[in-house]
């Protein structure tokens, strides 16, 4: 992971902190906005004015994405949970480099852990994705009290419609703010919950139309009602015939590459990678009912990309890779991710990926790699392999 830290500086009024995006390859964007300052400006002069006591609280935070929030509450202890590994990374270099003495007093949470106990103040993020969002919701219901303060952060433009409905239903009576900056805060009242409530978790399945495959999706996964229309393009064009022996589904959300790859060749350990810790507990899902396992060599990596994976390792490596991470939309991981596989591949071994045409992957496959061969290609997709001679 490049360790370069821009002079950005976060003005809160906690402390003004460097903080760095990860990728961090687009020196006009930030690794905070306007809503994280509205939310901290708040949350400050609550604590001058004594209706919050930082220090004593348990305060959670969710999806974080650098660190915008978890470094300057770092100081107060907090959990910070998401369901990224690169959000996680992110945070933890930003504290490491802001306030080092800190770093243990976060604890941070993946999607699948448990939460443990009340918490006092709730801090939450936009995201995009709104079933994610309704059971993060539903569940710290069970974690907070009537008088807990719950408060959210979101850039005006990125509200959706059903947002607030969203959130009155699963967690209690929620008004939004005046705009400030372009962004507003919303304040959640927790409704009381069941005694019985218990954790929520959203599986969504859809069967593939021949085959008869079940993919299993968790909340926050890549299209998890449908089968995508470029993996289902990929799917027609999947390498074969070659004895590959190590083969990695860079990016696998759900599974379903990484299946079909498992499927062909019951010999060849197959690693799935992603960063979303529901997407790597999904594709095990869709393995798990899909395979007779015995003896398979199958791992699940939570990873940014193939950061720190051994070089010179692996014969394949297929990718539908991501074009957007959360709001912004833009090719740098893909870049990131075919940069990567030229190291991890061994001589000889291919890369085989799907994409949107006007994305023009092949100049940066010719680039990289000195060749890029076009497998197949319809009005929207092509699929491209490339060698690493
Ligand atoms: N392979 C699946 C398919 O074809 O349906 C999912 C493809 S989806 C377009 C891209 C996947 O890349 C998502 O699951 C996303 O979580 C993952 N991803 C995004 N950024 C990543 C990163 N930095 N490292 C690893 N995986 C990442």
């Amino acid at each position: 992971m490049k360790n370069h830290i821009k002079n950005k500086s976060f003005e809160t009024p906690f402390g003004d902190y460097t903080l760095v995006r990860i990728p961090d390859n687009d020196k006009n964007l930030f690794a905070w906005n306007a809503a994280d300052r509205y939310l901290l400006k708040h949350l400050f002069s609550l604590q001058q004015s004594g209706n919050v006591d930082l220090a004593g609280a348990r305060i959670l935070i969710l999806n974080d994405a650098f660190g915008a929030l978890s470094v300057p509450l770092a100081q107060f202890s907090c959990d910070s949970y998401g369901d990224s590994f690169v959000s996680h990374s992110a945070i933890k270099q930003n504290i490491l480099h802001c306030c080092p003495d800190a770093l243990d007093k976060v604890t941070f949470l993946k999607s699948s852990d448990q939460f443990n106990g009340y918490y006092d103040i709730v801090l939450f993020k936009e995201i995009k994705n709104q079933a994610f969002l309704q059971e993060e919701m539903e569940n710290i219901a069970q974690y907070i009290r009537a008088d807990s303060l719950i408060i959210g952060a979101i850039m005006a433009k990125n509200l959706q419609k059903n947002t607030i409905k969203l959130l009155n239903n699963s967690i209690g009576e929620t008004q939004a703010s005046l705009a400030w900056k372009k962004a507003r805060l919303l304040f959640v009242k927790p409704a009381p919950v069941a005694e019985n409530h218990k954790k929520q978790t959203q599986i969504t399945q859809y069967q593939l139309e021949q085959s008869g495959e079940r993919i299993y999706s968790l909340a926050n996964v890549f299209s998890r009602n449908k089968l995508d229309i470029g993996t289902r393009f990929f799917m027609q064009h999947l390498p074969q015939g070659k004895d590959y022996k190590a083969i990695i589904d860079l990016g696998c959300g759900n599974g379903i590459l990484a299946l079909k790859m498992a499927q062909q060749y019951p010999q060849a350990k197959i690693t799935c990678i992603d960063e979303s810790y529901m997407a790597l507990n999904s594709a095990k899902m869709t393995l798990d009912e899909n395979l007779p396992l015995a003896g398979r060599d199958i791992i699940y990596r939570a990873a940014n990309a193939l950061t720190d994976y051994p070089a010179d390792s692996t014969d394949l490596i297929i990718c539908n890779p991501p074009f957007h991470q959360q709001y912004v939309v833009g090719d740098a991981i893909a870049w990131q991710m075919f940069k990567q596989a030229k190291k991890t591949l061994l001589k000889g071994g291919e890369l085989w990926i799907v994409g949107n045409r006007h994305l023009a992957y092949h100049l940066k496959l010719q680039k990289l790699f000195g060749n890029c061969q076009q497998i197949a290609a319809n009005k929207k997709f092509v699929v491209l392999k490339t060698i690493n001679n």
